[in-house]
């Protein structure tokens, strides 16, 4: 099979989930095969059911497969592909990765290891920003990591006071410091969880700022050297500094506040010469901005920003990898309609979000108009303990935001998970709280407004009999769980109309 420009016919894809189907999807779509290099426990899941080739590269543990370098270089060569894409999480956005492709004649789907470097590592993108006189969070992200130092730059910066991983990601490893007495232990603990998550204990701080909006800019970087953006995205619905909704483009920016932080975002990008698909992040306070850090990779929520846009970003990344032209140049990057996307965890949303394992039975998005669904698990495949447990998106576009809000509701309501817990129910209460359908939402949202579990809703006795009987009909497997969790699941809503 030949590829757009005879370079690129074979990719091997370094993940897993529905970040995995949707890297097949665009291959597929482009004449592309594809390789998915896959660890023994996700053997017949959806993603591996739909690539051209699977091939694995390690058992169940993240650190043997996923995480594994030369496991999946060698399985990427071995599958006959000359690139890899690395989705996002795992191996996305390890330089050292990007470069050991480079040694082996494979092409990285990303940016150069030069440049994932210079921006990713957070300390490195602050001295850039720094140099280019942007906005930056004031704080101390220095060498000296004495205790005794650390405690007085924090004092200094003035509490409260966050502590971060140099080396880390995904909301782990940070504490917020608020009086020097206590910000001693959780230095301390903040230093071991860095050491053990990320093989480096540096940690750095920030001053802690209270009521903050995130808001983020898709950048991409074309085979050309042009760097573009494509708006921004409003991800201040967060549970322990990660994002659960996300939506585009940012309902509370003013034309000229998008200017100037998208043209910072561009020029950042443009400094280190980045290609591909990345996202500048920020934090907005009282009409503030300030550089957060950068992500060069795709992001979970890069749909909403093809939604808004009229884009395929993975696409796109793959043409810039084969030296195309990334978007059609005809097509103004103008947004249109809002879109919001939520993360579908396989949790209990009743016992504080414990993740939830286990096979699924029947699954049902209603699909329609401005509806998409990315999922990576389907009936039959088993939710395992050993990743992460998102297990899809769900993604709606409309005209405005209120009429966007109201179809995820829908959509949410609709949906239909058995054999897991979903935070489906938590979702909905976000969706239909007055600080979220105002917009004015900060990233303490969640936090402030639920920090119990959510209460289990009551269930009459005849309620209770017909969903035993619903049960038995779609999905026997589901006896296995204990009773009572069992039945305050949310999958039990469908019927009820919740
Ligand atoms: P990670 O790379 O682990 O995702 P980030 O630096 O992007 O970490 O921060 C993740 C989230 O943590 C932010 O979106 C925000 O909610 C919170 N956060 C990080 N730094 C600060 C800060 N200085 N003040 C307030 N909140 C912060």
């Amino acid at each position: 099979m030949r590829s757009l420009n005879g370079k690129i016919n074979r990719i091997a894809i370094a993940n897993r989930g529905e970040v995995a189907v949707r890297i097949i999807r665009a291959c597929d779509e482009m004449g592309i095969e594809t390789v998915l290099l896959h660890s023994e426990v996700d053997i017949g899941t959806r993603a591996y059911r739909l690539a051209t080739k699977k091939i694995c590269v390690g058992p169940a543990s993240s650190s043997e497969s996923y995480l594994n370098i030369q496991a999946n270089i060698d399985g990427a060569i071995a599958g006959g592909a000359q690139a890899i894409h690395p989705g996002f999480g795992f191996l996305s956005e390890n330089a050292d990765f990007a470069e050991a492709c480079e040694k082996h004649g494979l092409i990285f789907i990303g940016p150069s290891p030069q440049a994932m470097r210079s921006l990713g590592d957070k300390v490195s993108c602050k001295a850039i920003a720094r140099k280019l006189g942007f906005p930056l969070v004031p704080g101390y992200e220095g060498e000296n990591q004495d205790l005794e130092f650390l405690l007085d730059a924090a004092e200094k910066i003035g509490f409260p006071v966050i502590v971060k991983a140099a080396a880390g990601g995904g909301g782990r490893g940070m504490k917020i410091l608020t009086n020097r007495a206590e910000a001693k232990e959780l230095i301390e603990s903040a230093k071991r969880e860095a050491l053990s998550a990320f093989g480096l204990a540096t940690v750095f701080l920030e001053k802690y700022l209270d009521q903050a909006k995130h808001i983020e800019f898709q950048i991409f970087g074309d085979a050309t050297g042009r760097v573009i953006h494509l708006y921004d995205r409003e991800c201040s619905v967060q549970r322990r500094h990660q994002k659960i909704i996300e939506e585009a483009i940012c309902p509370s920016l003013s034309v000229d506040l998008r200017r100037q932080m998208a043209e910072t975002a561009t020029a950042l990008a443009s400094h280190v010469g980045y290609k591909g698909a990345g996202t500048v992040e920020f934090l907005l306070q009282q009409g503030n901005f300030y550089l957060l850090e950068v992500n060069t990779r795709l992001q979970v929520e890069h749909t909403v920003t093809e939604e808004v846009i009229g884009v395929d970003l993975v696409k796109a990344q793959i043409l810039t990898a084969m030296g195309e032209p990334a978007f059609d140049e005809r097509q103004p990057m103008i947004p249109r309609g809002h879109a919001i996307e939520c993360r579908i965890y396989a949790e209990n949303p009743y016992l504080g979000g414990i993740p939830s394992t286990g096979k699924l039975g029947k699954v049902f998005w209603p699909e329609g108009p401005g509806r998409r669904f990315e999922f990576g698990f389907e009936e039959g495949d088993e939710v395992t303990m050993f990743y992460d447990s998102m297990i899809a998106k769900v993604i709606v576009w409309d005209e405005s935001r209120i009429r966007a809000i109201q179809k995820m509701k829908q959509v949410l309501k609709e949906s239909i998970i058995f054999g897991v817990h979903t935070n489906i129910p938590f979702l909905l209460e976000i969706l239909s709280h007055h600080e979220f359908i105002q917009g004015t939402m900060t990233t303490r949202f969640i936090d402030r407004y639920f920090n119990e579990p959510l209460k289990p809703p009551q269930f009459s006795e005849l309620d209770q009999l017909m969903a035993a009987q619903v049960k038995k009909l779609v999905s026997p497997q589901i006896e296995s769980l204990s009773a009572g969790i069992e039945f305050i699941s949310p999958w039990s809503s469908f019927w009820r109309g919740v």
